[in-house]
């Protein structure tokens, strides 16, 4: 037999229920219609002690098969895997009541919550294209995030949502499962695979999810992995943690996997340190061990911060692994809690934060930690957010962005045809093409293709300011008055358990019915259940991008980057990954700065002061606008497209191509190899 073939009749025998459920899908030459040896190729690479391998461990993974290489399966979809219908909040209530949106998708892998799964995601996939061999570690969340219904004058209410992880195409139980010791009993847990493959489908990496819904659970205990950053009680998040942790490493081992660096997506992953410690025989080697640990931090927001009590930790798991918690994660000798980003800190000997400014911040929070805290800004993975329009342009345009797919910095080249009356016109059309098929989608609702349009879409969080355009609609509906007619979509999820962010939801869809009457010159909509689909949806169609949350904790952002490699321009408060590009004029910046050595209250949000910056900006941004287009004639040598050249070029850099071989240079890479 060839090592292919006794490598596809292992891989197979571990498939749990393969020959009733995946014999159909899975052969020597496919993987639900892709090819299988890329998946063969990283599973003998991650195998081997030779190959310097990786895993990533993170709570959530937003993967988007609804947009992007999306798997076949040879027997219907269940229904609860695809997502159909859409429903609307809008100003023009009675199109809300007759009409859904109604799309052909399917259900987005529903592990993730927002920006932090989809940058692991965007990693995934950029480390697929560039060939690295990466195992992501996360949990199969077997109910989701959840489900958001929009309620006039109730706000959003969640609902449960529902999916079958067994009839979702690319995803494969193992036969595998590992065992955490708790204080409840042993907690079993089943792993499962998914693969990330390449643009060209020529490379993968698998993502490893745990699931403690299986058999030999206690029903409580089955349910440990349904809801993603359920937080009720302290009770839930420990144990996910714990899961992700504790379990990832063991799955690692259980796998075989040789694995030389272990990089922790955000703190939720922290207790795969105490794994390791717990399992030394020889507890002096931890200082060498460290050097294989590497954290990425991701948010200033203290909600971002999780501390536990040690006596919860007690409850929880045995006295070995709460001792070692108590070694690792204590802030002060004094302390009676653990947190779980000074852990990372401690214990990692390489940290990332995730813009230069976040890296100032950071350093600011954790002044212990400075000298090891360096920057690597987020990027985002072009193949996923790239709109047809834009890569045909691209294409079109051959000799100045040559092959600019596997070499995304060739964008920096569009700067090149700044002078080119043809490509001024045809990279404004290419966004026409986008913003017309957005109208489509919308078209119950009348949107218009050559109305001025603002998206805003991301976390429903008190500091991303979400009703900050609200805060005095009197002015919207002036500048709509006197300028020109107006379109507001938006888009979100706040946290079940987050007050403030459902009150900024009431808040919103109260003053979308106020402007009820006004619809002629203004028209407002908020989607539900924002996705990656309608991420990538809305970022590449609309006229200007909305970002405004109070600097400084944007700790980088990422839908802006996908709005920006469509050409679509940015309003933005300077923070995140916005100061970066702020020299490149991509669009406008308003509001507030953040300076000096305090970092300031993430409560105190500015909003008097920084709507009027906000409307002030936008009188300029729209009366361009008209300039720019009207009557379906485009100004070729309108400044506007001076902006869209420039948002392109700045694409060149925030992509995660170069995030993930920065991580390589800069973190992997000085990883000692296999020890
Ligand atoms: C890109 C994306 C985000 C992140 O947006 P931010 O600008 O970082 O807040 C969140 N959710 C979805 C579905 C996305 O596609």
């Amino acid at each position: 037999m060839t090592e292919q073939s006794t490598n596809y009749k292992n891989f197979i025998a571990a498939v749990n229920g393969f020959d009733k459920n995946y014999s159909a899908d899975i052969d020597p030459e496919h993987y639900f219609g892709f090819p299988m040896a890329p998946v063969l190729k990283v599973e003998s690479d991650l195998l081997d002690p030779r190959v310097q391998s990786i895993g990533y461990f993170s709570m959530e993974f937003g993967i988007a098969p609804s947009i992007y290489n999306t798997f076949k399966l040879s027997r219907p979809i269940p229904e609860e895997n695809q997502f159909f219908t859409h429903e609307v909040f809008s100003n023009y209530w009675l199109c809300d009541y007759l009409f859904k949106i109604q799309i052909d998708k399917m259900l987005d892998i529903p592990i993730y919550g927002g920006g932090l799964g989809v940058l692991a995601g965007d990693a995934m996939k950029s480390a697929a294209d560039l060939g690295f061999s990466v195992a992501g570690v996360g949990i199969l969340w077997n109910k989701g995030y959840f489900k958001q219904k929009f309620w006039y004058k109730h706000g959003q209410i969640p609902e449960a949502l529902t999916w079958d992880p067994y009839n979702y195409p690319g995803l494969i139980p193992l036969k595998n499962i590992v065992t955490i010791d708790t204080k409840e009993g042993p907690l079993h847990l089943r792993l499962w695979k998914y693969y990330v493959y390449s643009h060209d489908k020529s490379k993968a990496c698998p993502i490893i999810l745990l699931d403690s819904n299986c058999e030999q659970n206690a029903p409580d205990l089955r349910r440990l992995t349904d809801q993603l950053y359920r937080s009720d009680d302290v009770w839930w998040k420990i144990f996910q943690r714990a899961i992700l942790g504790i379990g990832g490493m063991k799955a690692l081992v259980n796998l075989g996997y040789t694995v030389d660096c272990y990089h922790l997506n955000e703190g939720h992953a922290a207790l795969a340190i105490v794994e390791k410690y717990v399992n030394l025989p020889d507890k002096s080697e931890m200082a060498r061990w460290r050097g294989h640990f590497i954290y990425t931090c991701h948010t200033p927001v203290a909600a971002g911060h999780d501390r536990f009590r040690i006596e919860d930790v007690g409850r929880i798991l045995p006295e070995a692994y709460t001792q070692a918690c108590e070694l690792f994660g204590k802030e002060s000798p004094s302390s009676s809690q653990i947190n779980l980003t000074f852990m990372c800190l401690n214990n990692c000997q390489q940290v990332n934060a995730v813009a230069q400014k976040h890296g100032e911040i950071t350093r600011l929070q954790f002044p212990d930690f400075a000298p090891k805290i360096q920057a690597i800004t987020n990027g985002i993975h072009i193949h996923t957010w790239i709109s047809e329009s834009f890569a045909g342009l691209f294409d079109r345009y051959v000799s100045t962005f040559g092959d600019w797919r596997n070499h995304p910095e060739n964008l920096a080249k569009v700067v090149e045809l700044r002078g080119n009356e043809e490509f001024r016109r045809d990279i404004f059309l290419a966004h026409q093409v986008n913003k017309k098929n957005l109208a489509g989608v919308l078209e119950r609702w009348k949107l218009k293709d050559n109305v001025f349009t603002i998206g805003w879409a991301r976390r429903i969080a008190g500091y991303k300011r979400p009703a900050l355009i609200f805060h005095n609609a009197q002015e919207i509906l002036k500048l709509a008055n006197e300028v020109g007619p107006v379109q507001i979509i938006l888009s979100g999820k706040a946290h079940p358990n987050d007050d403030i962010g459902a009150a900024h939801i009431d808040e919103i869809l109260d003053h979308i019915d106020m402007l009820n009457a006004h619809r002629n010159v203004i028209r407002v909509m908020i989607l539900e259940n924002y996705d990656t689909y309608f991420g990538k949806l809305l970022t590449n169609s609309v006229d200007v991008w909305l970002n405004n949350p109070l600097p400084p904790f944007e700790a980088s952002g990422t839908s802006g980057m996908k709005a920006i490699l469509n050409g679509v321009l940015q309003v933005t408060t300077l923070d995140g990954w916005v100061v970066e590009a702020a020299g490149s004029d991509i669009g406008w910046i308003f509001g507030y700065r953040h300076a000096g050595p305090e970092i300031g209250d993430e409560k105190h949000l500015r909003l008097d002061e920084d709507s009027t910056a906000l409307y002030g900006v936008l009188r300029e941004v729209m009366k361009l606008y008209y300039k720019t287009y009207k009557d379906m004639e485009v100004n070729i040598q309108s400044p506007w497209i001076d902006k869209m050249i420039n948002c392109v070029k700045e694409s060149a850099f925030f992509n995660t191509h170069r995030m993930v071989n920065q991580y390589s240079n800069q973190m992997w890479h000085s990883v000692p190899h296999k020890s």
